[in-house]
């Protein structure tokens, strides 16, 4: 069997080099998944997700502002670029992909999109590079189609899940989790069902040494019919905002645990990228593929 795979060419909405977001990572990154031989039978191409799925998670004014382009400057400044048409198709696009990943991990236990974990878009507007949650509104989705009676959100991104934890604050059918730097970016952090706040200069060793009982207890609390896993490459230690020590081979431990652990109890995961950033777009790109690389190994 094939690990699925989902991209579509709009998750790179074609920044200028030089813009503090990386955005041609995603380019990058599928022609790195394509030569690698991950992506043999094609990518499973998602459709734009639809106003009424992201008004599931969104406030429906802030949905229209984005499909308008009509967002308002304090919220593009909390973004950090300008929702233009582009950016608006590329957020649709990610958001179908993450929604696509969870029905493909459904159907055969695993599935990774190339883009998605923008994990700061809260209900009423965007945040940190955040347009759409796209996890919260696949979640929401399947939630409403009754496909799943309970979700966990288990982010290793090395920000906090502020928006996802925020969306879902009162909702007992999702549990969110988050491991993030404490000292790091949202300086104001939400309440997620559960949180571990780690130090500066975090080793792989010991970001390893938590996992095992983190993972029986988001098992034991949340019950899950399917996993949305964030697996951010920013708590690596040349990541520009990161803040953690963490190396490759390490992400890469940390990958197979989390999704190991699922995998062994027959747990649906459907992997996004999250965060990652660095100028180095090559090796960057190469760092994202560490996830779709190690979901793989249990296909
Ligand atoms: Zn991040």
């Amino acid at each position: 069997m094939v690990l699925p795979l989902i991209h579509h060419p709009a998750f790179d909405a074609q920044f200028d080099a030089a813009h503090r977001f990386p955005m041609s990572k995603f380019t990058r990154l599928a022609e790195m998944l394509v030569a690698d031989g991950l992506v043999p039978d094609g990518w499973h191409v998602p459709a734009p997700a639809l106003a009424s799925w992201l008004e599931l998670a969104h406030d429906p004014r802030y949905v229209e502002a984005v499909m308008t382009q009509r967002v308002d400057a304090a919220t593009e400044k909390a973004i950090g670029f300008k929702v233009d048409e582009r950016v608006a198709l590329r957020s649709r696009c990610a958001t179908g992909g993450t929604l696509l990943a969870a029905r493909l991990a459904l159907d055969g236990g695993l599935a990774c999109n190339t883009a998605g974990g923008s994990h700061h878009a809260a209900r009423d507007g965007g945040a940190g590079f955040s347009v759409f949650n796209d996890v919260a509104v696949a979640a929401s989705v399947l939630l409403a189609d009754g496909d799943v009676g309970r979700v966990l959100v288990f982010d290793c991104d090395v920000h906090q899940g502020d928006g996802t934890a925020n969306i879902f604050a009162d909702d007992p059918l999702v549990f969110t989790l988050s491991i993030h730097g404490e000292n790091n970016y949202p300086t104001q952090k939400a309440r997620s069902d559960l949180d571990v706040p780690l130090p500066d200069r975090t080793v792989d060793a010991a970001y390893l040494a938590i996992l095992p009982p983190l993972l029986e207890r988001a098992l034991r609390e949340a019950k899950p019919d399917i996993v949305f896993y964030n697996a951010g490459v920013d708590p690596h230690a040349d990541d520009r905002l990161g803040r953690l020590s963490m190396s490759d081979a390490g992400l890469a431990e940390r990958d197979r645990r989390v999704i190991g652990f699922f995998r062994e109890r027959g747990i649906p995961v459907a992997g996004v990228i999250g965060g990652g950033y660095s100028r180095d777009i090559e090796a960057l790109a190469r760092r994202h593929s560490i996830l779709h690389r190690t979901a793989a190994e249990f296909v």
